[in-house]
């Protein structure tokens, strides 16, 4: 038998074993890493907001200083109104009071705009908080069972990567680069031994002479219909065992009456 069309038979059984278990894992890695995304985006625009908020509090509390300054200096000028001496006095102070009349009114038209940003950021910081707590709830408890899962198959899946490791260097290149091209297209099946003269991947018929010359295991053929390795039955016997006897049976009586 070919030890080089065993072993690639032998690497598509294990790597047909691993991507099982990756696929009884199903969609959940895939939504505990599309969760984990979207709560560090929300995350960031939380940030954001009460950085926000926190500028916009700042600044209330320097407009809030800056109007008390304002009226005391408008008390003093009121104050020095009276005392004037000269027309040229009184304009000068007159003008100090309106200056300050109106960064006054600026600075309330300014505390309402604020403060108005404010309560809806504030709101919106809210509602982002409560979105987030239900998000982490269901991202910590997706993660969990994949952890749980993992865990439960690590154990089997590490060692059919280190069966596949030692299996690798047996295979040539040319039929390792073949194997890595046709898997993905073909569901990750890309070497099928033949069953009772049918490719064990779509179960068209080979014709008989090829047949043959399968089985004695020492050369492959591409399926003529599905593009996947063939390699003899007696290859798949040799990895798998006897294959289900129904079949086989059912098989081999057809052979005989023809
Ligand atoms: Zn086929």
């Amino acid at each position: 038998m070919n030890e080089v069309l065993l072993s690639l038979y032998q690497l598509q059984r294990i790597d047909s074993h691993i991507d099982e278990l990756v696929a009884n894992r199903g969609e959940l890695p895939e939504r505990v890493a599309e969760l984990r995304f979207v709560l560090n985006e929300r995350e960031a625009i939380l940030a954001e907001i009460e950085n926000r908020i926190e500028v916009n509090e700042t600044e209330m509390r320097k407009i809030t200083s800056d109007t008390t300054e304002l009226r005391e200096k408008l008390d003093k000028y009121k104050g020095q109104q009276f005392e004037v001496k000269t027309t040229r006095e009184y304009d000068a102070i007159s003008f100090q009071i309106e200056d300050a009349d109106r960064r006054l009114r600026e600075d309330s038209d300014r505390m309402g705009r604020i403060s108005i940003e404010l309560e809806n950021a504030k709101a919106e910081a809210e509602e982002l908080r409560n979105e987030l707590t239900e998000m982490r709830s269901e991202f910590e408890d997706s993660e969990k069972l994949l952890n749980q899962m993992m865990a439960d198959t690590a154990a089997e899946e590490k060692q059919l990567q280190g069966e596949r490791k030692k299996i690798l260097p047996k295979i040539t290149q040319n039929y390792l680069s073949i194997y890595e091209r046709v898997r993905p297209a073909k569901n990750g099946v890309a070497v099928v031994a033949l069953r009772g003269g049918v490719c064990g991947g779509c179960y068209n018929a080979v014709p008989r002479q090829l047949v043959l010359e399968l089985n004695r295991g020492e050369k492959h053929t591409v399926c003529e219909y599905c593009g996947r390795i063939i390699v003899g039955e007696v290859i798949g016997t040799a990895i798998d065992g006897v294959p289900e006897p129904v079949n086989h049976e059912v098989e081999e009586s057809g052979e005989a009456t023809q």
